[in-house]
């Protein structure tokens, strides 16, 4: 018998993580949407009705100390178990001037903020989910980045979520280091730049192309990598 695998997304009512859950929904994981606002969630999932997909919501607040363990906990509740942790969820509120915002006009304010959501929520999520993991002896750990983070090419512009999104590969790594010998993998992402409320309408791609790595990413064999960065299911620089 082949095992359902659940999978939680965070930021999944609209953009790429609305995309993961509807591509995670069609290859039979039950997919599980996180939002923080539950009604915009309700929203999104009713828009998978006409697809045959019934997917399930759960409030799911990245900035709260409480709310991820909260959402793992809901979802260990409704379905016993915990197999795919995707943090999708991210900010990027630099100013002024978005993508050209200067280091040199950076308010701490705004650090804070994107490294409370962009960093700090990834790590909430993933200590309540590892010992959920750890206890099934398999998980998968998606870790939406950038290049915008990649330490290899870094340059001018939007610093604050730049430097977030550096954090959160630091924190890829680390984490499939303490889970390394488990059946957990971790690893980190670039979905491209992609056509959300993010990436602007300029962007390059549509969302089913930025959401096809991390999907391939959370259902990856147990013989698949840990600790990488991804980009089009092949490893790119740090
Ligand atoms: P998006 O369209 O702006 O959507 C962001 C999602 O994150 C929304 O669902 C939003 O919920 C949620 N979110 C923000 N703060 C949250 C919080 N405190 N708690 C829970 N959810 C929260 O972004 P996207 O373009 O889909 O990006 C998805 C991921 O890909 C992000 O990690 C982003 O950094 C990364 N990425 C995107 C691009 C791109 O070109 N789009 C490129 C590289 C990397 P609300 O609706 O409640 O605000």
């Amino acid at each position: 018998m082949t095992t359902t695998r659940t999978a939680l997304v965070s930021g999944a009512n609209r953009g790429i993580g609305f995309e993961i859950v509807r591509q995670l929904a069609r290859l039979g994981v039950l997919a599980v949407i996180g939002a923080r606002n539950k009604d915009d969630g309700l929203a999104a999932a009713e828009k998978l009705k006409p697809e045959g997909l019934d997917i399930p919501v759960v409030a799911l607040d990245v900035n709260s100390d409480e709310s991820p363990a909260q959402a793992v906990a809901e979802v260990k509740r409704l379905y016993g178990r915990l197999d795919i942790l995707v943090n999708n969820a991210a900010i990027l509120i630099d100013e002024p001037g978005g993508f050209n915002a200067s280091l040199f006009d950076l308010k701490a304010d705004t650090m804070r903020r994107t490294m409370e959501t962009n960093l700090l929520g990834p790590i909430r999520l993933i200590q309540a989910a590892a010992p959920v993991m750890r206890a099934e002896g398999y998980g998968r750990i998606v870790n939406l980045s950038s290049g915008a983070g990649q330490l290899s090419d870094m340059r001018s512009g939007y610093p604050a979520y730049r430097m977030s999104k550096t954090a959160v590969n630091a924190l890829t790594r680390i984490a499939a280091s303490e889970l390394s010998g488990t059946n957990i993998k971790v690893n980190a992402m670039c979905p491209g730049w992609v056509r959300t409320d993010m990436g602007g309408a300029n962007a390059d791609r549509s969302p089913e192309e930025g959401a096809d790595t991390a999907v391939w990413l959370a259902t990856l064999p147990d013989d698949g990598p840990t600790g990488g960065f991804f980009r089009d299911r092949k490893p790119i620089a740090w």
